[in-house]
């Protein structure tokens, strides 16, 4: 039978600019990829606001086979249904933080009207054959909408963050009206086995549907496969980026300033979920608890680009992180001794390949992650003569197959901070052990097993095949 065309949705999209130059990112060239192979379209929102709604006109424009179709949002939109909903209500939530969620009827109506917005512009590019695959928390009411224009296509969803247990994800705003959007796909995937287990208890639960030992679910008339795609990176090509970036000027400076010192390397965007205030106590604890590091000026990078700082959570976490980091290289520094080196900017990721490599430890100890790719690229960019060791968060999607990382609770402190002096010390040949068991699990799952086996699940090519033998 004939490949329809792959329609990827998701809330912003990585418009070419005018030189055509390809998006950078992981996901992103992945999804191109596919986008490239089967020609088609990636829609989504713009990133603009415009004055009214009139005026929120469709905007397209297509390189080779691949139509980038976005639309500007009102203001209000932005408010209500990305600022609000989406990062307010589905985000702390998701990621177990119901002490953060902001409840408002206002913005839940703003979620559903801009996703049936959506909706009716997408529904207008759709053809027939085409297979649909829509990504994150932003977009889960999508299909359901598409259901009601007529919309018959193959649909997916992926959930990149994670899923909580029922008497968390309870607490969302319109929880019955959230799960029943999910019984419009025909594939939901989440991040791991548990995230999946989760979504599947909350179905039992509610008593919204029903499921089957082979993963479907039965809710609301539609059957619908769940299961868990851990998304993961190019471990080759970003092994190379990093051998390559050891000519990075940037990579250059910082071996150079660090003359010779063991580092610890944090990166993450600031983000409440990512754990940064407890990890730079754990780092000030593994100082204090250890004379011999201080003597050999171990030194932690921890690079943290700003991320939605309009969110009120997110400035008051913003001056936090900077007041702790602050207050720790006061307490514990020297007149040439910086212990915390705290970056405040987005770096490109050839640099971070390349800190990544020269970094003894990396520090990944996020409170909860959906999958944390900084957790693989830190072991894809490692030498393998002379590797690095991943202290890995137990709450990060990626402690489900990093199994040999050193794994901790992130809240415990101390057991953090114990982690980090095993890792200073560990030696070679443990560390190349634990290395190798690592970079196996990346490669037999590198980004496009990921995106062929979603593809695959969202068209129907398993069934299909199971058919026929
Ligand atoms: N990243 C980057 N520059 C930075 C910080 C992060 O390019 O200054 C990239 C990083 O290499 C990784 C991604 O941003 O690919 C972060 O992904 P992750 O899954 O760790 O966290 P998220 O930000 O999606 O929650």
């Amino acid at each position: 039978r004939s490949i329809g065309r792959l329609v990827v949705v998701s809330n912003r999209v990585p418009v070419p600019n005018a030189s055509g130059a390809p998006a950078a990112g992981g996901l992103a060239v992945a999804l191109q990829a596919a986008l490239r192979s089967r020609g088609g379209v990636w829609f989504g929102w713009s990133g603009k606001s415009a004055q009214d709604a009139a005026d929120r006109q469709p905007q397209t424009r297509s390189l080779g086979p691949i139509t980038f179709a976005v639309s500007d949002l009102t203001r209000r939109d932005i408010e209500e249904y990305y600022h609000g909903f989406a990062n307010r209500a589905l985000w702390p939530i998701c990621h177990y933080r119901l002490d953060l969620a902001n409840i408002s009827e206002r913005d839940a109506a703003g979620y559903f009207r801009v996703n049936e917005f959506f909706a009716r512009r997408l529904v207008k590019l759709l053809r027939p054959d085409d297979i649909i695959w829509i990504h994150d928390y932003h977009m889960i009411p999508l299909a359901g909408f598409l259901r009601e224009l007529g919309a018959a296509n193959r649909i997916g969803y992926f959930h990149h963050i994670p899923w909580p247990s029922p008497d968390t994800a309870s607490a969302l705003p319109c929880y019955d009206r959230i799960l029943e959007s999910f019984s419009a796909y025909d594939v939901v995937g989440f991040q791991t086995v548990p995230d999946a287990d989760n979504f599947r208890d909350c179905l039992i639960q509610s008593a919204a549907g029903r499921v089957g030992a082979d993963g479907v679910c039965e809710a609301h008339g539609r059957k619908f496969l769940v299961d868990a795609f851990p998304i993961s990176i190019d471990p080759d090509s970003f092994a190379l980026e990093a051998r390559l970036a050891e000519r990075n000027a940037v990579v250059k400076r910082m071996r150079v300033s660090l003359e010779g010192r063991a580092m610890v390397i944090g990166v993450d965007r600031l983000d409440y979920s990512k754990g940064i205030k407890h990890r730079l106590e754990a780092f000030a604890a593994f100082l204090e608890n250890n004379p011999d590091a201080v003597k050999a000026r171990v030194t932690m990078l921890q690079i943290t680009p700003k991320s939605r700082s309009e969110v009120p959570e997110y400035a008051r976490i913003q001056r936090e992180v900077a007041e702790e980091v602050g207050h720790l290289n006061g307490k514990l520094g020297d007149i040439d001794w910086t212990p915390l080196r705290y970056i405040n900017k987005p770096m490109s990721q050839a640099a971070l390949a390349g800190l990544y490599r020269l970094a003894r430890v990396g520090l990944v100890t996020p409170l909860r992650d959906g999958m944390n790719l900084v957790a693989k690229e830190y072991v894809a960019a490692q030498d393998p003569n002379d590797p690095g060791v991943l202290v890995l968060s137990q709450y990060a999607g990626a402690a489900q197959e990093l199994k040999s990382a050193l794994i901790v609770n992130p809240y415990d402190i101390e057991a953090t901070a114990a982690a980090i002096a095993r890792a200073v010390a560990m030696p070679l040949e443990e560390r190349i052990d634990r290395w190798r068991d690592m970079m196996s699990a990346l490669r037999g799952n590198s980004i496009d097993h990921w995106t062929n086996k979603c593809l695959q699940a969202i068209s129907g090519e398993v069934e299909a095949e199971g058919e026929s033998s």
